[in-house]
């Protein structure tokens, strides 16, 4: 590792085998925790070339299990992922929206990165939610309700857990490769048809220029159709939160709103992101003509009760208890807000 590490820290391409090398380290628990630092920041200063990038992805991606799916999904299997943002809470109303619409979506998320939020962190603020399911728990989940939501664990891309964590207290998460490959790699395990990518840019994204995140979309549909998956990137902007509210539990009561159909005027901004990933995905899955119909889809299934119907049902083979999941999607706002228990300390802070 030192020769692999000194080699990057000097600008020089590293080979597919000692990318595969590094990885493994990381998996079988050779490398020391002060080497995987040492290349990360190497990486984030030296960069990688596309091919480069697709060997870390790969190995990453082969540290773990592929997931394997029954023949008759072939083509739905689909996910979305986003680059990271403040009050970015699409994924909790995006798995089951498109569940609803014929989807399987076996999506694996991520912690809070930098200061972007982690949809995991979101979901755990629910009573008993479990993020950890084993592949035999996600295909139970995928065959009855259409959509799970976990993260990495040993089983599935288990470098990136590692490299994840390391990243967040090392400086080097906003690092082109190191994102392209986090993010794909958990995409690969996953064993997907298509994938719709929110490449985020502006103040709260982890890249604040339009250029900075058109080239990191480049680089992630790139790779992705490497990969053999179908890859589609948005750009959007992140120069103010997304939605009403930022914070675990908040975000989640906020997501259930959204799964309520119709909402407030201030929700529109997270319903448009919501219908215009999930109408491409539709589209890309052969599910709808065309993206514009797959957003009217999405729209209906918002509004027709059956995405919020498929959002309790994940709850329930997440671990959450019966009442708690039907308290949170069918309660009034304040027993929502009981369920998921208040802040020990609240402040108002008023607008001028
Ligand atoms: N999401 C991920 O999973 N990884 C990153 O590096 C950034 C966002």
């Amino acid at each position: 590792l030192p020769a692999l590490i000194c080699k990057k820290r000097d600008g020089q391409r590293l080979e597919d085998q000692e990318i595969q090398s590094f990885v493994w380290g990381i998996t079988s628990g050779t490398a020391q925790e002060a080497q995987i630092g040492a290349m990360l920041m190497a990486v984030r200063l030296r960069g990688m070339d596309a091919g480069e990038t697709l060997a870390l992805t790969r190995a990453m991606a082969a540290s773990g299990q592929a997931l394997e799916w029954p023949r008759s999904w072939h083509g739905r299997v689909a996910d979305k992922h986003s680059t990271g943002g403040v009050g970015d809470k699409v994924s909790l109303v995006l798995a089951p929206a498109l569940a609803a619409c014929g989807c399987k979506v076996p999506m694996i998320s991520g912690r809070g990165l930098g200061h972007t939020g982690g949809t995991l962190d979101k979901l755990e603020s629910i009573p008993g939610f479990r993020v950890t399911l084993t592949p035999e728990e996600m295909l139970a989940a995928l065959e009855r309700v259409g959509c799970c939501i976990v993260g990495q664990s040993e089983e599935l891309a288990p470098a990136d857990r590692v490299l994840y964590g390391l990243r967040d207290v090392t400086a080097t998460v906003d690092s082109l490769p190191l994102i392209t490959a986090s993010i794909l790699s958990k995409k690969a395990a996953e064993g997907l048809s298509a994938l719709v990518l929110d490449v985020k840019f502006g103040q709260a994204a982890l890249f604040p220029t339009l250029e900075a995140a058109r080239e990191l979309a480049h680089s992630l549909v790139w790779v992705g159709q490497r990969l053999g998956i179908r890859v589609a990137a948005i750009l959007s902007r992140m120069e103010q939160p997304l939605g009403h509210c930022v914070g675990n539990s908040l975000e989640v009561l906020e997501a259930i709103e959204c799964l309520h159909g119709g909402g407030p005027e201030d929700l529109r901004q997270l319903v448009t992101l919501v219908t215009t990933l999930g109408g491409l995905l539709l589209w890309q899955c052969g599910l709808a003509g065309a993206a514009t119909e797959g957003q009217g889809l999405l729209a209906q299934s918002l509004d027709n009760g059956s995405a919020l119907g498929t959002f309790e049902a994940m709850l329930g083979a997440q671990g959450v208890p019966p009442n708690i999941a039907h308290s949170l999607c069918h309660g009034d706002p304040p027993e929502r807000r009981r369920v998921l228990g208040e802040a020990s300390v609240t402040e108002e802070l008023l607008a001028p």
